[in-house]
């Protein structure tokens, strides 16, 4: 039979993680993976750091300007994005988008949000027409009239179906093999008499969604698929051809599980991309009373009302969906993500030095990041539009508040009365 090809569309410092472990996978799964990864590489001109295990003054050809993907074809290493981590010499960076896709049938999408609609649109119809995808972006799609989620966008847009991974999992420690959980979201449409739906499959996560039979029609055939687990598809959904091994919660996980990073398969991708993008947020706010100096008990009375806030959005706007406020109190996605986030994520570090240092969080980001991207600047702008556009700002008291910070609006230090609760 035939198996699976894996691309990762990005390479940064989570794409670059991540297509370290589905690495791994592949080679210990030979019967269901095809063992070479490919690593799709936004190309840029890197030198090797100083600081850098690789960097040899004077000697061979690495002391000066190479291009990304040669250099990491070379030395197995991302020295600009993930520094100091050996990837598996099975991980084919790959400068061409077009290419690195074309024959995969299992596409993974990791890269800073704001670049996915670009990436969407050019790799529109240049995939196998039956390729799944699973999103491990932490943002949210965002217009004055809607809110989606990016596995629902890639899925509209490709005319696929896309999942979603997110979990606590700052990459540095993913990367470094530090134990951690992470949740997987993959819930298609039963277009495949061999890919059993989640609720099928033996060991499926007992409150993941159901998928509303009603709403898809599913009639064997996959002729009405109008709206599974929240993902519109505008054209029929290719099934999986028979001499693949099927996509089932069982062959997902053993893509993604390591004995580091534990793997939780569920049915609720509403819960699962929700969380990776709100708590981006909720780390904002965590990071600017840090850089006051305020202790724990503060940061945990943000992390408590973001969490309320996440699960708040999720049922409000995602009611119809399965989505389920236990994903968000129960798995790695919600309660653990917004924790590490709380404590040790870029959003969170870059904020509390704004604070420190008195300058605008933009600038943080620049100095400090070499390049990486923070998600809950933008998110936190994309949120509000979408909220002051249907008059529910105040519905979000701690995302309205983290909004107005960045606008200048507001200071770190009224947070608390900005989240009081309001007399009716
Ligand atoms: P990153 O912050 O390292 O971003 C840099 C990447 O963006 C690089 O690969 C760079 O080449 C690329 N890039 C720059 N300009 C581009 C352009 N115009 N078009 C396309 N690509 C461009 O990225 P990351 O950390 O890999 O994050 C990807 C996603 O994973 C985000 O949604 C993030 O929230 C999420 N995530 C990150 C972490 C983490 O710890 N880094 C952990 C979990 C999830
Ligand atoms: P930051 O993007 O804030 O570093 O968060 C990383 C993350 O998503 C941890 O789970």
């Amino acid at each position: 039979h035939k198996k699976h090809k894996v691309t990762v569309v990005g390479s940064g410092n989570w794409g670059s993680t991540i297509a370290k472990v589905i690495a791994e996978n592949t080679t210990a799964n030979p019967d269901l993976f095809e063992e070479e990864v490919q690593m799709w590489v936004y190309e840029e001109e890197v030198k090797i750091p100083k600081k850098s295990r690789h960097f040899h003054p004077g000697v061979g050809s690495l002391d000066v300007p190479h291009k990304l993907s040669a250099l990491i074809n070379e030395i197995h290493e991302n020295v600009k994005y993930l520094p100091d981590i050996s990837l598996p010499h099975n991980v084919v960076a790959n400068p061409s988008l077009e290419d690195s896709v074309k024959d995969a049938t299992i596409l993974i999408f990791n890269m800073p949000h704001q670049f996915i609609p670009n990436i969407a649109k050019q790799i529109k119809g240049k995939i196998i027409p039956y390729a799944r995808g699973i999103s491990c972006i932490k943002g949210i799609e965002v217009s004055e009239k809607r809110v989606r989620l990016f596995s629902e966008m890639l899925g509209e847009e490709l005319g696929i179906y896309c999942g979603a991974l997110s979990g606590a999992n700052v990459a540095t420690g993913v990367a470094m093999e530090r134990w951690c959980g992470t949740t997987v979201a993959y819930d298609p449409p039963p277009v495949d008499s061999r890919q059993p739906t989640p609720e099928q499959t033996p060991g499926h996560s007992p409150h993941g969604s159901t998928i509303d039979l009603t709403m898809t029609a599913v009639d064997g055939t996959a002729k009405t698929l109008k709206s599974v687990n929240g993902t519109k598809y505008s054209k029929r959904l290719q099934p999986l051809p028979n001499d693949y091994p099927p996509l089932s919660h069982e062959n997902v996980k053993k893509l993604f599980h390591r004995p580091y990073f534990h793997v939780s398969m569920v049915s609720d991708v509403v819960a699962v991309s929700l969380g990776g993008a709100l708590k981006n947020i909720v780390a904002l706010a965590a990071g600017f009373l840090s850089g006051l100096g305020w202790d724990s008990n503060s940061l945990a009375e943000v992390i408590r009302i973001g969490l309320k806030e996440e699960v708040k959005f999720g049922l409000m706007f995602f009611g119809d969906k399965g989505v389920k406020a236990q994903t968000f109190l129960e798995e790695s996605c919600g309660v653990a993500d917004i924790i590490t986030s709380c404590i040790g994520g870029r959003n969170f570090r870059c904020a509390k030095i704004s604070v420190e240092k008195n300058m605008p969080i933009d600038e943080v980001e620049r100095i400090e990041l070499n390049g990486q991207k923070l998600q809950g600047t933008s998110t936190a702008y994309e949120v509000q539009k979408f909220l002051t556009s249907r008059n529910q700002g105040s519905e979000f008291p701690l995302f309205t508040a983290v909004y107005g910070i960045l606008e200048g609006k507001y200071k770190p230090d009224q947070i608390p009365e900005l989240v009081e609760p309001k007399d009716p």
